[in-house]
């Protein structure tokens, strides 16, 4: 794994998040994205070279809906940008690690996706990424 590529937070009020984060920041999110598989809206902020992604629900079904009803807003996931996406996620599950899609999904910003289930690392999403070429 390279280095961490953004860390993702729940929000249960995108817009009110914005506001927040653009005071925070100082700027308003450089990209905001749907994610129609996932259930979620996204929007993307700059800290310097680190990036933040605030996620929210679009339907009750989608997993942020689920992570706030059960755990309430808050860090979602930490994602790691890798190089090869396919050997990382052979890598993890050779490790052990439960591998939550073992075929990458299309994420957000223009990403392959692959999530480590919580209950492997000690109660951490975990998000591999790779930039789509
Ligand atoms: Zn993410």
């Amino acid at each position: 794994m390279k280095k961490i590529e953004h860390i993702g937070i729940a929000v249960s009020d995108l817009k009110k998040a914005n506001d927040l984060y653009t005071k925070l920041f100082g700027e308003p999110p450089y990209k905001s994205e749907s994610v129609a598989s996932e259930g979620v809206t996204t929007s993307f902020f700059k800290s310097g070279p680190n990036k933040i992604e605030l996620l929210e629900a679009t339907n009750p079904e989608s997993p942020i809906a689920k992570f706030i009803a059960k755990r309430g807003e808050g860090i979602h996931h930490i994602a790691f940008a890798v190089d090869d996406i396919y050997a990382e996620i052979s890598r993890m599950k050779s490790e052990g690690f439960i591998v939550l899609n073992e075929i990458p999904k299309k994420g957000a910003d223009n990403k392959w996706v692959a999530f480590l289930h919580p209950k492997t690392t000690q109660g951490v999403l975990i998000e591999l990424c790779q930039d789509i070429e």
